[in-house]
């Protein structure tokens, strides 16, 4: 959710921070602008609503000379997106420059406290308050950038990344952070900013994560300085990225999603690498074994996400359930954080987020560790918030997950949960020998049969356009397909913005069944072990009714094949790895559907792909 992008250097910065805008713009975003200290000693703001490419037509012919700059890709939360509202935004003398991601929660008392003192205000946006206050605090306590940064967010309540720049000082960049994330990286004499690493990459591995309330100081020729909001000097490594360019790019593909969607056998292959020994039939996730004691004495498991994530959840909790007999509850982190739940030692909360930044999760998981659980993260970014705050965890090593809707993210963390479940299991002693090794085998084989699932994706293509008509779809599924169910039924909502519900298959009964008819299709999902009898029961009640059947079934099926009006196969697998396999037909179905439909895929309106604004 919203990208920021800062150089200093001695090169031109503009097309530096262009390109990292653009690399950002996955993010999801709604205006961009960029501010500069040219070679005329301007401080220039040009800024305008809609994409990157709305900027770089907006800002030709216009002096983007200079070599150190700031760029921003907003996602509104206040006042809505249009050329005013969009950042950086100027303080009132327009002697400062200041580009935000997060939200100021008590921007309203801050504005009436400035505006009694004179101060207007152009924007709707809470984040022309920042800017307002830090020129306020700087003036009236004759100081420093820095120190009136420090001192203006002593007085500030929310989430914040920012940048800011100073007419006459360009020499400097200053940037703090709480709760949304900033990366610093380290070039040869240069540095630049980013809300991730990815706008950097292209220049240097070499980077520094901030703290929360932390005040950084880029300055040429000089050590980044950081401080806390009490002037307390930061120590902080320099951390090497692993993540390469070419991870970045499309790779052939039209769609950053459906890279992702054919990388899934590779991910998931990746993300079992050294945790899972095929002839030893052993399986071990460090961060288990690590704190093996926590995880036998646990008494309840809590699962805390959002979104595709908290899908994930749900499975983790069948797996858990079903194979380390641990009781588990998956919440939405953002009710967690708020109804004061009730915690105990041996609880111990998984917290899981692709990005490792989205800000419920965060919270949820923060307020887990400050009632005493132990915290668990389940994450994709490498150096992330989250996987920084919590106890221990494991990355999900899906690479970098570009498209807006959750892929490869998505399979990653059902596997983690997997090996968890697995791990757990053997260390409690809770599963047969005979089933652990039927269960590791068949894990094993599990990225081949996701690749033989992803061979039918022509004929998917071919009559996905079918249901471009459709207004509404429903998603049926039990056990472990019901989850599925749900993310299938996001994944279609998200990009083609056909309204879809998922639903326990057997809860159609109790209303949802009073919607089907000729014009709206029910995709089941409907694998051989999974309660089968059932399901097709239900399937016989949508046919009685004149709905039509798209049926996700094991290869093989002649009953459903012979009852839906469209059926795609997936390999024979346990039940409980059939998640891994039947998402993905249903990824395809939905990025088929929405391409047909002319629909942004890799960045759908409204979205942002890491929620750092709670
Ligand atoms: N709250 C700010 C605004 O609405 C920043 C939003 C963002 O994170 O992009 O302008």
């Amino acid at each position: 959710m919203c990208g920021i992008v800062g150089y200093i250097g001695s090169k031109d910065a503009f097309p530096i921070l262009i390109k990292g805008l653009q690399r950002l713009e996955y993010r999801g975003y709604d205006s961009a602008g960029v501010a500069l200290i040219t070679e005329a000693s301007n401080l220039a703001v040009y800024k305008t609503r809609g994409k990157v490419s709305d900027l770089e037509s907006f800002t030709q012919h216009k002096d983007v000379s200079g070599s150190i700059g700031i760029a921003h890709t907003r996602w509104a939360t206040h006042g809505e997106p249009n050329d005013v509202n969009a950042h950086p935004h100027y303080s009132q003398s327009e002697s400062l420059a200041l580009i935000h991601n997060g939200i100021i929660e008590n921007y309203a008392v801050l504005k009436e406290d400035l505006m009694s003192r004179g101060y207007t205000f152009k924007s709707n946006t809470d984040t022309e308050v920042l800017v307002q206050l830090i020129e306020y605090v700087k003036v009236s306590n004759n100081v420093d950038l820095f120190t009136a940064v420090q001192l203006a967010l002593t007085q500030v309540v929310g989430a914040y990344a920012i940048a800011v720049l100073e007419r006459g000082h360009p020499d400097c960049i200053i940037a703090a952070r709480k709760s949304s994330p900033l990366v610093v990286g380290i070039g040869d004499d240069e540095y630049f900013l980013g809300s991730d690493a990815s706008p950097i990459i292209e220049y240097t591995n070499r980077v520094i994560y901030i703290d929360d309330d932390e005040v950084v100081r880029l300055k040429r020729d000089s050590e980044p300085r950081i401080c806390n909001l009490n002037n307390v000097e930061k120590s902080h490594e320099i951390k090497e990225l692993e993540m390469s360019l070419s991870q970045l790019e499309k790779g052939g593909f039209p769609h950053f999603m459906i890279k992702e969607i054919f990388e899934q056998p590779n991910t998931v292959r990746e993300c079992m690498r050294g945790r899972i020994n095929v002839e030893r039939n052993r399986v071990a996730l460090s961060g288990i074994i690590d704190h093996k004691e926590r995880f036998l004495n646990a008494k309840r498991i809590i699962i805390v996400a959002c979104g595709t994530s908290w899908h994930a959840g749900l499975i983790g909790e069948y797996l858990l359930e079903e194979f380390a007999r641990i009781p588990v509850e998956v919440e939405y982190a953002s009710e967690f954080r708020y109804r004061n739940p009730v915690l105990c030692p041996d609880d111990i909360v998984i917290a899981i987020s692709q990005s490792g930044e989205t800000a419920d999760t965060l919270a949820a998981a923060e307020l887990a560790k400050r009632q005493g659980a132990f915290v668990y993260g389940i994450c994709n970014v490498v150096g992330s918030s989250i996987p920084r705050m919590t106890h221990t965890g494991s990355y999900t090593h899906a690479g970098p997950e570009i498209g807006v809707a959750s892929t490869k993210a998505f399979t990653a963390q059902v596997t983690v949960l997997t090996l968890m479940a697995l791990t757990i299991a053997e260390e409690k002693g809770e599963m047969s020998k005979d089933v652990f090794e039927q269960y590791v085998q068949e894990l094993a084989l599990i990225p081949d049969k996701m690749e033989q699932t992803l061979s039918v994706a022509g004929y998917i293509e071919d009559f996905s356009s079918i249901f471009t008509y459709a207004k509404n779809f429903i998603y049926l599924g039990r056990g472990y397909s019901y989850p599925v169910a749900l993310e299938g039924a996001l994944k279609l909502k998200e990009i083609s913005y056909i309204h879809a519900e998922g639903y326990p298959a057997a809860e159609m009964k109790h209303g949802p069944i009073a919607l089907i008819d000729r014009e709206m299709p029910t995709v089941v999902i409907a694998p051989k072990k999974g309660m089968y009898d059932k399901v097709v029961s239900n399937i016989q009640e949508i046919k009685a009714r004149k709905g039509r059947v798209v049926a996700i079934v094991t290869e093989g099926d002649t009953v459903i094949r012979d009852l839906a009006d469209y059926y795609i196969e997936i390999p024979d697998t346990e039940d409980c790895f059939s998640p891994l396999l039947s998402a993905l037909p249903l990824q395809l179905m939905a990025y088929y559907i929405a391409v047909v439909k002319g629909c942004n895929v890799d960045q759908p309106r409204n979205l942002a792909k890491s929620v750092t604004v709670e």
